[in-house]
């Protein structure tokens, strides 16, 4: 599939779910309980990581389908600093969210809807801060200190892994697609890339111009008939050591 038409399909699907984003954020300060439509958004981030990492980020997370689809054309997109993915703030991140939802809950128990404005309250100041941050610096800049993919990305360290051939030119044409910012040619010598916060989307394999990424588990694609990708370079020398 040609990149075009593969990121325009990943759009469409976009489009559909961004909309959940304004039920809650702003339907929410009218209607308390649709801010428990947010422990489906967290429900679907934690159970799809359990065999397919961090893919619920990808498309069908409605604030991440919002910045990339609102937020990409204005952005600065800059590169994101490398304190984002420190381990240290995405711990502070997830303590401090969860402490803000635990005690409103707990003040507001057992009024349901006081506990659903919490979650309303919650993802709209999240929404309105990876807002801000997109637009200085980079659209999907939130992504990599939201609590649940923080959370999903830990949990699904090895699932679904992304394959680097060492054939790999280094021409970076992954990177520049990704819309983590990510750069996957950075691993090839390892044959899989190993970072927690790849959303799964596949951008970079149809991106890339040799064709040496593939996305998903390797004994699936064998039982698929598709080829799998060659061994890495590590792979060759482990053998031939054997
Ligand atoms: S590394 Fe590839 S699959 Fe992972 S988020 Fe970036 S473009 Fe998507
Ligand atoms: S796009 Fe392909 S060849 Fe280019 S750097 Fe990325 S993995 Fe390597």
């Amino acid at each position: 599939m040609k990149l075009k038409a593969f990121v325009n399909n990943r759009k469409k699907l976009q489009w559909v779910t961004w909309l959940g984003l304004p039920v809650v954020v702003i339907g929410g300060w009218f209607y308390p309980l649709l801010g428990f439509l947010l422990i489906g958004c967290m429900a679907g981030a934690v159970g799809i990581a359990a065999y397919k990492g961090r893919a619920w980020c990808d498309w069908m997370c409605p604030r991440g389908s919002f910045y990339d689809l609102f937020l990409d054309k204005i952005s600065g997109k800059r590169e994101i600093p490398k304190v984002f993915r420190s381990a240290w703030l995405r711990i502070i991140v997830i303590c401090i969210l969860f402490t803000v939802i635990g005690v409103q809950i707990y003040f507001a128990w057992p009024d349901p809807k006081g506990m659903g404005q919490a979650f309303v309250m919650v993802l709209t100041i999240t929404t309105s801060i990876g807002i801000l941050l997109g637009l200085a610096i980079h659209p999907r800049i939130w992504c990599h200190i939201c609590p649940m993919g923080t959370i999903a990305g830990y949990m699904s360290r090895d699932k679904y892994p992304l394959i680097i051939d060492d054939k790999c030119i280094s021409c970076k044409a992954c990177e520049k697609h990704c819309p983590m910012q990510l750069a996957p040619y950075i691993d090839r010598d390892n044959g899989k890339f190993g970072d927690t916060d790849c959303i799964k989307c596949g951008t970079c394999v149809v991106a890339c111009p040799v064709k040496v990424l593939s996305l998903g588990p390797v004994e699936k694609r064998v039982e698929a008939g598709v080829k799998p990708a060659p061994a890495s370079r590590k792979d060759r020398v482990r053998k031939a050591a054997a």
